[in-house]
């Protein structure tokens, strides 16, 4: 089969021809039809310290993905060959703390497909059976193979009541844009949202934002009182990692307020933490989605009318996977999908 492989010392991916995987007793195995490309994707191409780091090479990568099941282990039972899949990418250890008292989000220490253990740039890949997301029929292979980033932004768009609510978003890249789509669907009154890159930003208007707010040029508090506003946002979801975010954030919240963090700075900076007390602010970092309520959440709101397909920018067969990371490196890309089989 063929497969996207990170080999060390160098940039980019290797397109190869490797054997195909056979299903151990626990797993299942699943022909790759659509993959998403992520940021950590793009640090794993690009070979920048993180990657080189943490990725064990060389590897199959990829993690955002739809497929169909096409085999099981001897173990796993009730799938039914060719039914259409997607799965949960952190792989828990099942006996730590959290994991046994059902928290498996907060496992000590994942797994993460595509990351530490082989991933889903590849005509088929293999999944622990407890993985498997089913239950999407219906549901287009190419939004499915978007449910991990979407379960990112559901999960802290969720994270705090957002009906009726004024929401501030920092940083629409595919995350904050699908964000900005369910807390609009969800009933706030105004989704504001940040960031510097034009063509994003008048995608997030696309996607249900208020109004979208170029930092460099324009004000966050002039758009509150453009608004109607009269003390801050009530809730704010940070997705961007950039500093002077998570200070428009302090600068611009009502007294305690709500702040999901998603956004996973470069490096450690100071913020100031006086407004935090003072203010009451409520900070809740962010990580993966819940096993397995975000993703009965994503069905849901698929289901019930969310279309998040605007996110969905660029389209690529396999075989053009450089075009494809050219593409998402471009400042007019938001997702962008590679297509493994029809
Ligand atoms: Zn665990």
């Amino acid at each position: 089969m063929r497969a996207l492989v990170k080999h060390p010392g160098e940039v980019g991916f290797r397109l190869e021809e490797v054997l195909t995987p056979e299903p151990g007793p626990d797993e299942v195995l699943i022909q790759v039809h659509t993959t998403g490309i992520c940021g950590t994707d793009l640090h794993i191409y690009q070979w920048d310290e993180w990657a080189q780091a943490t990725i064990p090479v060389p590897m199959t990568v990829g993690h955002e993905f739809s497929g169909y099941i096409a085999g099981v282990g001897s173990n796993v039972s009730g799938f039914i060959e060719g039914e259409l899949v997607s799965a949960e990418g952190h792989v828990v250890c099942g006996h730590c703390r959290n994991c046994l008292a059902g928290r498996r989000h907060l496992c000590q220490q994942p797994e993460s497909i595509g990351v530490s253990i082989p991933g889903a740039f590849a005509d088929y890949l293999l999944v622990p059976k407890g993985n498997v997301w089913r239950h999407i029929e219906g549901i287009d292979p190419e939004i499915a193979a978007l449910f991990d980033p979407f379960g990112n932004a559901v999960h802290t768009a969720l994270e705090f009541p957002v009906l009726g609510e004024d929401v501030l978003i920092t940083g629409v890249g595919p995350i904050g844009l699908l964000a900005t789509a369910v807390v609009n669907h969800a009933g706030a009154r105004n989704v504001v949202v940040t960031d510097v890159n034009a063509f994003r930003l008048d995608l997030a208007l696309r996607m249900g934002a208020s109004r979208a707010v170029d930092v460099r040029s324009e004000d966050i508090r002039q758009v509150q009182k453009d608004l109607g506003m009269m003390e801050g946002f009530d809730v704010a979801l940070e997705m961007s990692g950039d500093p002077q975010a998570l200070q428009d954030i302090l600068d611009n919240t009502i007294h305690g307020a709500n702040v999901a963090i998603l956004g996973i700075p470069s490096e450690p900076f100071p913020i100031d933490w006086t407004i935090v007390i003072f203010n009451m602010l409520n900070l809740k970092g962010i990580y993966g989605r819940e096993m397995f309520d975000t993703w009965y959440k994503m069905n849901v709101l698929v289901q019930s009318g969310l279309d998040i397909s605007p996110v969905i920018t660029h389209r690529f067969d396999a075989e053009e996977y450089e075009d494809a990371f050219t593409a998402l490196q471009s400042s007019e890309s938001a997702k962008v999908l590679l297509r493994w089989s029809d």
